[in-house]
């Protein structure tokens, strides 16, 4: 039965594909006295070959994808498949419990688990109860005959349908064989989005509903520019998704013309337009799409890649490739924003009841357990800055003290390696991400100590909001053209104009067509966006005139009561 989905869209693009379903499959099992002892046997060594079997092409696909370091944890799960004691063990508790293999095998896993959990002090032992946890659900999913999903494992052309993506989930996506992805939660600046977006994967979030309406192997049409979804699509539904498709594909063509072209509007005034990465991958996008600097390089994706913290070298090495892949062209660091749904396997955080609200990001840093890491990174950048234009912008700035705490390790980590004879730029600028709602308030104290700001909107707009940005419930009050937002993001331009600084932006809503208009009014200087939007942004602002768009910025500013009065005069202004 065709069935039609609405959700948040989240990453342009058109595809109509079978659906391949990356949910938990129910791996709930009973219990059973089994004779045959050696039939037990048989289906648990069976079991464990088939997944062998599988982890080893896993594995393989991860090294060729992602790289050795991220294969290496399939070695870990491959060690804990061959371990003669822990199979031993399981076999002995058929034997003597006269118990069938899934629940000998439960047993006895879940009997390690809780020894290693319990060594809360070792990180190594740890892990290797995650090891066993992951490679236990694989074996079970093998006994009982269920295909246990996985990124890693799709080899056909899918939409990807899922309860959530996590960004680490998103990265193993394959844009050869992922065609889309459709999730049940999420909004559109959750990270799993923006990855879509630099992944270029069309992608609808925040459905509610598609993981119980879609079964695997299902046909699904998704359009990511409209954020509609239609399950079992007619043959007439289908050739109208797959002509949005083409459309939207001639229109990418017309924007590519423009991939030389310096930004300029109509009335002949330049603002940069620059792209947000997240690793050193990623600027083959940024030169593709004719981005004219790195705006915003997440580096926390550097963690969340790596087994373990990221040594100095590691880092020296990914910065040094980016400043001289942008060829003196600025790129702009920020600093870990570890925290919020960025999680990291090997740093034990607390478990907190409002992550996005608690200890992350620069609040890590500046305290004991970050130092050692902050300080790190820090060096590996001032090692590399002599490669290019480096900006470093410290994360989730609430208040003075702490971006003066952050800019005296900064200084303290020059000092030394200028003592221990390294060369270090010595036109770094230090800015800071304006992100939570008192420092754009006190953007005029702060701007006369910082070189730049950088306005992190997603996170700006749902801190002002108190609407969660990774809700799908909350998402309509995520309200990037309410007067308020907007008379935030003035008073942090108008604040660094007046202290002869820049301001820019690096929240989504930098390369959001409907508010770029507004921010070329508010004179904001340099738009960060994800790379596959530069393009078309280039392409509007060329029809803009910016004494117009003042006049529509103040109009905004001034005289709308609401978002949707905003758009209205947005729409008067722009045809
Ligand atoms: C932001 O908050 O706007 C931002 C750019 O940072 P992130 O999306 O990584 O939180
Ligand atoms: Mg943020």
């Amino acid at each position: 039965m065709v069935e039609m989905l609405k959700g948040i869209a989240a990453s342009d693009g058109v595809a109509v594909a079978k659906a391949y379903l990356l949910v938990e499959p129910d791996l709930s099992f009973t219990k059973v006295n089994v004779e045959d002892i050696d039939a037990e046997f048989a289906r648990l060594d069976d079991a464990l070959a088939q997944s062998k079997a599988e982890l080893e092409q896993i594995r393989a696909k991860a090294a060729s994808t992602l790289g050795e370091e991220e294969a290496a944890v399939f070695d870990a799960h491959l060690m804990v498949l061959s371990d003669p004691e822990m199979i031993g063990q399981i076999k002995d508790a058929i034997k003597s419990n006269k118990v069938n293999a899934e629940a000998a095998l439960k047993e006895v896993t879940d009997m390690f688990i809780s020894i290693f959990e319990g060594m809360e002090d070792n990180k190594y032992m740890q892990e290797r109860a995650a090891d066993i946890k992951d490679v236990t659900k694989r074996v079970l999913a093998h006994l009982l005959n269920v295909v246990l999903p996985s990124p890693a494992m799709i080899n056909e052309e899918v939409v990807v349908v899922a309860h959530d993506l996590t960004p680490s989930d998103t990265a193993q996506l394959d844009r050869q064989f992922v065609k889309a992805f459709i999730t049940d939660i999420g909004g559109r600046t959750s990270h799993s989005a923006i990855m879509a977006r630099s992944l270029e994967i069309p992608a609808i979030v925040g459905t509610n509903s598609v993981t119980s309406k879609v079964n695997a192997g299902d046909l699904i049409a998704v359009n990511g520019i409209t954020g509609e979804a239609i399950v079992h699509p007619t043959e007439e539904q289908q050739a109208a998704f797959i002509k949005a498709g083409e459309d939207y594909a001639a229109q990418k063509a017309e924007w590519e013309k423009l991939k030389n072209e310096k930004t300029v509007t109509a009335d002949g005034q330049h603002f940069e337009l620059a792209a947000n990465i997240g690793t050193p991958k990623d600027l083959a996008g940024v030169h593709n799409n004719g981005a004219e600097a790195v705006g915003l390089y997440r580096t926390e994706f550097l963690y969340m890649d790596s087994p373990d913290f990221p040594s100095e070298e590691d880092q020296f090495e990914a910065y040094k490739a980016v400043l001289e892949g942008m060829d003196g062209k600025p790129v702009v660091v920020r600093t870990m924003d570890i925290g919020g749904d960025k999680e990291l396997p090997y740093l034990d955080l607390p478990h907190e009841m409002n992550p996005f609200l608690g200890y992350r990001a620069l609040r890590i840093s500046l305290s004991e357990l970050g130092d050692a890491m902050f300080r790190t990174q820090l060096r590996a950048l001032l090692r590399a800055s002599v490669y290019g234009t480096l900006r470093i912008m410290f994360p989730m700035v609430a208040t003075l003290k702490e971006f003066r705490a952050a800019k005296k390790m900064f200084e303290e980590e020059k000092a030394k390696l200028v003592a221990e004879g390294v060369a270090v730029s010595d036109a770094i600028q230090v800015g800071i991400m304006i992100e939570i709602p008192a420092a754009a308030v006190l953007a005029d104290k702060f701007a006369k100590e910082v070189d730049f700001f950088s306005i992190g909107t997603n996170d700006l707009i749902q801190y002002s909001m108190a609407a969660d940005r990774m809700s799908e419930r909350v998402s309509y009050l995520y309200q990037p053209y309410n007067p308020s937002i907007l008379r935030l993001i003035k008073n942090v331009i108008d604040a660094a104009h007046a202290e002869g600084k820049w301001a820019g932006m690096c929240g989504e809503m930098a390369g959001d067509q409907t508010a770029v208009p507004l921010l070329v009014g508010m004179g904001l200087d340099e738009f960060s966006m994800s790379a596959t939007s530069v393009l078309k942004t280039r392409s509007l602002m060329k029809r803009l005139d910016t004494a117009k768009m003042k006049e529509l910025a103040d109009r905004a500013l001034n005289d709308c009561d609401t978002m949707e009065d905003v758009v209205e005069l947005i729409n008067e202004y722009v045809k």
